[in-house]
């Protein structure tokens, strides 16, 4: 008995927060996401001092280590998913935008009436078939 005692409490630190650690979330994109954001508007209150910069941050922190010391990872998985998917898609949003402009010389983005893909065609003047390589669908492009 005393000697289980002992053993117990010769458990170092670290291994004593693994475990706790163990079956919780911890740290994840959104959860940093919500670091940053916090650090922003900790930065923000240099210029602006308004009460209800204080709940934002005082809800952003909540948020962060609810999330953090979580036991439903389940949910806390599907939560940082969403988010990540929908960062995902505002980065291809912008990845387009910045490859048209930097082809705006030669060649012209149409999407595909059929399948709805953006297609990269070279830029003739004129009006052409294209042919979606997605979906083999044919449709008439003008290009001035
Ligand atoms: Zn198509």
């Amino acid at each position: 008995m005393r000697e289980e005692k002992n053993r117990k409490e010769r458990v170092p630190l670290r291994v004593r927060f693994a475990r706790f650690m163990a079956v919780r979330n911890g740290p994840d994109a959104l959860g940093r996401t919500v670091y940053y954001v916090l650090l922003l508007s900790l930065l923000l209150r240099l210029f602006i001092d308004h009460f209800s910069l204080y709940v934002v941050q005082a809800l952003l922190l909540f948020i962060y280590f609810y999330r953090f010391f979580s036991k439903n990872r389940v949910r806390r998985a599907r939560e940082n998913q969403r988010y990540l998917s929908m960062l995902g898609a505002i980065r291809r949003f912008f990845a387009l935008r910045r490859r048209r402009f930097r082809d705006r010389k030669t060649h012209v983005y149409k999407r595909c009436p059929t399948c709805r893909r953006t297609l990269r065609l070279p830029k003739r003047r004129g009006t052409h078939t294209a042919v979606c390589p997605m979906c083999a669908a044919h449709f008439s492009v003008k290009i001035r």
